[in-house]
C-alpha cells in the first residue's frame, strides 16, 4: 500500500544523483560507483543542510526550556517524528525514536518479550535474519525459557506462507521476521504472517531496516505490532532510527533507559513513566538526527516511493541476471522478485579480494557475512560479496560492476 503519493513520471535518476555530494568524488582515479547502500546510504545535500542549520541556528535541547531556540528545536524534532511516522503509515504517538533498528528490536525483546514470554512459548524466526533480529531473541529465550523456532526457506532462499503456517504452533507467542532480507533481497509475506499470528494473539515484530528505504510501507496496512527501521539506510543521518509499536503493545513494554524526560512523577523512592512514546526516550535525544531524517523523508517523498522501489528493484534484477551469466560467478537468492541487493561469489577468489579489486576501480561493495552467519551456513558459504542499489545508482553503475568483475577474473587469472 502506498502511503506517499508518487510523482506522476519517474524522476531522471542521473539528475537525482547530483543531489549527493559524495558522488562528486573520484576513488582510486575512477568515478565513484557506490553499491553499499544496504550498509548505509549516501546523504543528499538537503539532509546535510538541515543538520547544519540545526547546529548553526537553533542547537537547543527539546522538551525542556521555554526560550525561543528551544521552542524551535522542539517543534522541528516533533515535526520530524510526525513526518517519519506518516511515512510508514503510523501516528506520531506510536513512533519511538531509537538509535536504529538494532535498538528498536532490543527494546521489544527486553522491554516487551522478557516481560510476557514464559517457558515453552515459541519465538518464530527465519534462518535469514540479520544478527540484530536474532541475538536479542536468543537472549530472550535464555532469560524466559522460550524456544526459538526457525521457519525453513525454499532452496532458492524464499520464505513462503506455507512454511510460516507449517512452523506456527499453538505455543507461538511472537514472530520476528525481516520485511526484506539484507542478503537475498527477498520480500517476506508479512500480511500472511500477521493474519496467522493475530488469530492467537501472537505478536509480530518486523525488521524494516531494508524495506523502509525502498518500499512504500504502511504499518497499519501490514497490521504488524512492531516495526523497527534506521534513518541512515534511507538517506538520513546515522545514530537515529525508530520503533513503531501499536500503542497498546508499547504500553505493555518496559523502558530500556531510565532517567530524564521519560518520567511523569519522581519522588525519592519511586517514579512513574511518561506516556508513550516519551517513556522510551530517556535522556537527550539525537535532535539533529531526527531533523535530518525528516528532511530525508521529504526528499524520498518528493521522488515517490513507488518509483524508488521500481528503480532499485530493476537495477538489482538486471545486475543479478548479468552477474549470473558471467563465468565463475554464483548469485544467491531467487531469480525473480528481488529488492535492491545482489549477493554473489566469484569462484576461487575470496570475497574480500573481489571487493578490493572492485575498490581499485572506484566501485564500493560489501564483502563479509553481512551480519547473517546462520544464513551463510545455510548457503554453505563463509561470506559473500554484496552489491546493493539505491536511488542514485544507474544502469551505468551496473555496467561498471560487470566490467569490474571481468577485471577480477583477469587479475586473478581466472
Ligand atoms: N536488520 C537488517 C536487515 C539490516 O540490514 C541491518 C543493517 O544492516 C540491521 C537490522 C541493523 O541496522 P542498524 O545497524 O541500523 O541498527
Amino acid at each position: 500500500m502506498t502511503t506517499t503519493p508518487a510523482t506522476t513520471a519517474p524522476p531522471t535518476w542521473a539528475a537525482v544523483a547530483q543531489a549527493f555530494p559524495a558522488l562528486r568524488q573520484t576513488v582510486n582515479g575512477h568515478r565513484l560507483v557506490y553499491l553499499d547502500s544496504a550498509a548505509t546510504s549516501l546523504k543528499p545535500q538537503a539532509v546535510i543542510d538541515a543538520v547544519v542549520e540545526y547546529y548553526a541556528d537553533y542547537p537547543s535541547n527539546v522538551h525542556r526550556s521555554v526560550h525561543t531556540l528551544a521552542g524551535r528545536a522542539t517543534e522541528a524534532y516533533e515535526a520530524a517524528r510526525a513526518r517519519v511516522a506518516a511515512f510508514v503509515g503510523a501516528d506520531a504517538q506510536s513512533l519511538v525514536f531509537t538509535r536504529g533498528t538494532t535498538e528498536g528490536l532490543n527494546l521489544v525483546a527486553s522491554g516487551w518479550a522478557r516481560r510476557h514470554l514464559r517457558p515453552g512459548d515459541e519465538i518464530l524466526l527465519t534462518p535469514a535474519e540479520h544478527h540484530s533480529n536474532l541475538v536479542p531473541w536468543q537472549q530472550v529465550a535464555k532469560a524466559t525459557g522460550a524456544r526459538l523456532v526457525f521457519a525453513p526457506l525454499t532452496a532458492d532462499g524464499r520464505l513462503t506462507a506455507e512454511a510460516i503456517r507449517a512452523s506456527f504452533t499453538s505455543r507461538t507467542r511472537l514472530a520476528a521476521v525481516a520485511h526484506v532480507s539484507n542478503v537475498l533481497g527477498t520480500e517476506n509475506p508479512i500480511r500472511e504472517l500477521v493474519a496467522l499470528a493475530h488469530r492467537q494473539d501472537a505478536v509480530v515484530v518486523v525488521d524494516g531496516a531494508q524495506s523502509a528505504p525502498h518500499l512504500p510501507v504502511s504499518v497499519a496496512a501490514l497490521g504488524v505490532d512492531f516495526f523497527a527501521f534506521s534513518a541512515h539506510k534511507m538517506c538520513g543521518p546515522t545514530g537515529i532510527g525508530a520503533l513503531y509499536g501499536r500503542p497498546e503493545r508499547l504500553r505493555e513494554a518496559d523502558p530500556l533507559l531510565f532517567g530524564g524526560e521519560m518520567i511523569a512523577e519522581v519522588d525519592q523512592e519511586h517514579a512513574t513513566w511518561a506516556d508513550v512514546p516519551y517513556r522510551f526516550e530517556g535522556g537527550t535525544p539525537h535532535v539533529a538526527g531526527a531533523i535530518g531524517w525528516g528532511a530525508a523523508v521529504a526528499f524520498l517523498e518528493r521522488l515517490g516511493m513507488d518509483h524508488i522501489a521500481a528503480h532499485s528493484r530493476a537495477l538489482a534484477m538486471d545486475a543479478a541476471a548479468r552477474l549470473a551469466a558471467l563465468p565463475r560467478v554464483s548469485v544467491y537468492g531467487p531469480a525473480g522478485g528481488r529488492q535492491a541487493v545482489v549477493a554473489f561469489n566469484y569462484d576461487g577468489v575470496h570475497p574480500h579480494d573481489v571487493a578490493q579489486v572492485l575498490d581499485s576501480q572506484g566501485i564500493a561493495v560489501r564483502a563479509g557475512h553481512h551480519c547473517a552467519q546462520p544464513l551463510m551456513a545455510a548457503l554453505s558459504i563463509q561470506s559473500s560479496v554484496r552489491a546493493s542499489f539505491y536511488l542514485y545508482n544507474t544502469r551505468e553503475d551496473v555496467d561498471r560492476l560487470v566490467d569490474g568483475l571481468r577485471e577480477v577474473g583477469r587479475y586473478f587469472g581466472r
